[in-house]
């Protein structure tokens, strides 16, 4: 089988893994999410994944509580690694072969991040989880997904979300709005889109990196993307 990507990173947010709950995480959700990498998996794509925290916390709402903002930015890290260790578990009861790599050293729970690790890891077939964003305070994990998609030369950033793709106005507020299917990086940036902070568009910009944004919430659109069928948005 011909794939149109054969080394991915997937950019899951912690909302993802909420499902329809309010907070945490869906088992339910986290499963089918689970069936639908192994589908991807089984025929030959490599698959990194950067999993967010915000189901759990985030850094800016700690700040607007009158935290010190890298403080609460590390507990929003914190929050990414537990995601990740749940998002390995279920992958490891469908017998894929997992590893969570923290950018901030945990070692009796994670690898540490090293990138020649990184790539060998998807060389021999394993998925990689990268945990604890990039290490740093101040960054998102959309970020991460650009930063480290750029390192391990992934073809494509898979920016996991609860709608279809890009459109032209918030599609939960007007009815009307219409799928965007290709944009350009500045299009995106100078239209203001809210698809990815601007760090992580310029950097992916920077590295002619591809974006496919794309509703997480249907089953098989993973796998139609990796084929090279047009679902959702792509940024180029
Ligand atoms: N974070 C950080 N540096 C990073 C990545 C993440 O400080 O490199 C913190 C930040 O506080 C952020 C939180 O981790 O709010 C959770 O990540 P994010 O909000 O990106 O998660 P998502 O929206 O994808 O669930």
């Amino acid at each position: 089988m011909s794939l149109k990507y054969k080394r991915v990173l997937l950019k899951l947010s912690g909302e993802a893994l909420m499902g329809d709950h309010e907070y945490g995480i869906d088992p339910l959700f986290i499963n089918k999410l689970a069936e639908d990498i192994k589908d991807v998996y089984e025929i030959g794509v490599q698959i990194a994944i950067v999993i967010g925290g915000g189901n759990i916390f985030r850094g800016v709402k700690g700040s607007s509580m009158g935290m010190d903002r890298a403080t609460a930015d590390y507990m929003g890290m914190l929050a990414t690694v537990m995601n990740a260790l749940a998002l390995q578990d279920v992958l490891e009861k469908k017998d894929l072969p997992t590893r969570v790599m923290s950018a901030i050293e945990m070692r009796q729970i994670a690898e540490p991040y090293i990138r020649r690790k990184a790539i060998r890891h998807l060389e021999k077939g394993r998925i990689v989880i990268f945990a604890a964003g990039t290490g740093s305070p101040f960054f998102t994990t959309d970020t991460t997904g650009a930063l480290r998609a750029a390192e391990i030369k992934a073809d494509v950033l898979l920016k996991a979300t609860k709608v279809n793709g890009i459109y032209d106005k918030d599609p939960n507020k007007y009815p009307d709005a219409k799928l965007i299917s290709e944009i350009s990086y500045l299009d995106v940036i100078n239209r203001n889109i809210k698809v990815m902070d601007h760090t992580a568009l310029t950097l992916c910009m920077e590295n002619k990196l591809p974006i496919v944004v794309f509703n997480i919430k249907e089953s098989g659109n993973l796998r139609k993307i990796v084929e090279g069928q047009s679902v959702g948005s792509i940024v180029h």
